[in-house]
């Protein structure tokens, strides 16, 4: 016999109106797990290769009709999906912190980033245009023009276990794709609820779509079988280096489209003309938010040595202060890590530090008699004269290495040195040094900031990095052209037959 899912999770999904689906007769199941206490949350059945084959076959059956349902009415029904997470927003960002121990304030931020993506595609809808083209023939134009890809997959990773999701499912959706979902094993519940109100819209149109979204729930065998799939042509995947490499290697194989948005080691920075008070209020939420775990987290800070003592004496003071605890209680800035492997991956990284002769604070484990079975830390500060290898790795916890540097050059040079390339900022009061850092000799991230962290980005940017964190962008600007197929037309409106390049070829 299954247990009964946890209180709360009865709780959360009788107010959303989503049922959760029966453990009766299934084979593999994963387990939710809480990292606030490591409560069991729920059993979930892991989907059986078959289902697999009749999803993608329902995907198939719907696509085309979704295909030719005009845009804006595709936009119409995303419209209504963010109504809904609206309306739930309370309750959903309540699992959000339940289920991935990020704090009350950062589960709601994420459902609305869900809104907002909605919102976007609502205006997308009617947006998706091409380019006019001068053609070097007489009476002939040429067109761009985008065209729905066909079925997408979603791979998500723990941290954003809904957010994620919707960015790419929105864009997706509103380009006429069908979409399957295969969530982090550590997040299924987050998945069932946002996915199950998707459902219900969509089921609720007239004609009812509801087959163009699937959820596969499972564990990185499940999101091994979707990368392989035939019928998938377009994936993309959010997680760490090594499973996009995997990924990637394996969309390859097939020509198939992969957007990888993999992991960080993100770095600020802070000049000697720096805001030291905007600095440090950005850093510390940068870099200790979500208890280090966000892709976008600020591992790495090079500091002007005109100001690294006095900053890092403020560091050192908001870290010791910092409130950590229940997520779900006000005033806690920092919950738990995801599980005790997190808390193992940040104490090795932190005694090779030691080992080194760097100077550590905090990083210890506390609250252990009132949670024994989560694991909570006080985010740690590592002073280190240089840049080390230890350094250079992310660790996903709230890690901050600081190093002194005395000229721009060098700074851009280290912060360019991670193998990552997603988010970097820096803190100056200098236009020479803002425009530097963020001109094509600066910074080689996908998203270099002034004045703010590195994490927190809007969804109206594309979003993403280069080298290991995979080069695919996300969200807004022109992301949505990644999950279109593009064409070329060349079309002739006179009574000759003119050849490109001048070519010459009479019958
Ligand atoms: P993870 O790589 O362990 O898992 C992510 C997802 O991939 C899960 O759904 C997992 O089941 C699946 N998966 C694992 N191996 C797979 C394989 N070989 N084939 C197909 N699917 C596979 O990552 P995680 O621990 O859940 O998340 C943390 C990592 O994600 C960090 O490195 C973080 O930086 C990164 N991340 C990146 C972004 C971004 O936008 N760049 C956003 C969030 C998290």
């Amino acid at each position: 016999m299954t247990p009964a899912p946890h209180p709360q999770v009865t709780e959360i999904f009788r107010r959303i109106g989503v049922a959760l689906p029966s453990t009766d007769g299934a084979g593999l199941l994963v387990r939710s797990r809480s990292p606030i206490d490591g409560a069991e949350l729920a059993r979930l059945p892991v989907i059986p290769r078959d289902a697999m084959a009749s999803s993608v076959q329902r995907l198939k059956g719907a696509q085309p009709a979704w295909a030719r349902l005009p845009a804006p009415q595709r936009g119409e029904l995303l419209r209504q999906y963010g109504l809904l997470l609206r309306r739930h927003k309370a309750a959903l960002g309540q699992l959000v912190t339940l289920e991935t121990g990020k704090i009350l304030q950062e589960g709601l931020g994420e459902v609305q980033e869900m809104i907002d993506i909605c919102d976007y595609a609502v205006g997308l809808s009617r947006q998706l245009f091409g380019l006019v083209i001068a053609s070097e023939r007489p009476e002939h134009k040429m067109l761009e023009t985008w065209h729905p890809f066909g079925i997408c997959g979603v791979i998500s990773a723990f941290n954003f276990p809904v957010a994620v999701w919707a960015w790419n499912a929105a864009l997706a959706l509103v380009c006429g794709n069908a979409v399957v979902w295969k969530p982090s094993q550590k997040t299924p519940l987050c998945a069932v609820a946002v996915h199950g109100l998707l459902r219900q819209v969509l089921e609720a149109s007239a004609p009812p779509f509801g087959d163009v979204s699937q959820l596969w729930l499972g564990e990185a065998e499940e999101g091994q079988a979707l990368v392989e799939h035939p019928d998938i042509r377009l994936v993309s995947a959010t997680g760490s280096t090594a499973m996009g490499r995997a990924v990637g290697q394996a969309c390859a194989r097939q020509f198939k489209r992969a957007i990888l948005e993999l992991g960080g080691n993100n770095a600020a920075v802070v000049c000697a003309s720096a805001d030291l008070d905007l600095a440090l209020r950005a850093m510390v939420f940068a870099a200790v938010g979500t208890a280090g775990q966000r892709c976008t987290s600020l591992r790495r800070a090079f500091i002007h040595e005109a100001v690294y003592d006095p900053l890092v004496e403020r560091l050192k003071q908001a870290y010791a202060s910092v409130a950590i605890g229940d997520p779900r209680e006000a005033g806690t800035l920092v919950g738990p890590l995801i599980d005790g492997r997190a808390g193992e991956a940040m104490q090795a990284a932190l005694a090779e530090c030691r080992a080194l002769g760097n100077a550590v604070t905090g990083g210890e484990h506390v609250l252990q008699d009132r949670f024994p079975g989560a694991c909570y830390v006080r985010p740690a500060l590592v002073e280190t004269g240089e840049q080390h290898a230890v350094m250079l790795r992310e660790t996903f916890a709230p890690i901050l290495y600081l190093c002194r540097f005395s000229d721009l050059d060098e700074a851009i040079a280290l912060n360019n040195a991670a193998r990552h390339g997603l988010s970097s900022c820096i803190f100056t009061d200098s236009l020479r040094e803002a425009e530097r850092f963020t001109s094509h000799l600066g910074s080689d991230c996908g998203i270099a900031n002034v004045n703010i962290g590195t994490s927190g980005a809007e969804i109206g940017g594309a979003f993403g990095g280069e080298k290991d964190t995979g080069g695919g962008r996300e969200s807004g600007s022109d992301a949505w052209k990644s999950y279109m197929r593009r064409a070329t037309n060349t079309v002739n409106y006179g009574r000759t037959l003119p050849l490109a390049q001048g070519i010459r070829f009479d019958l």
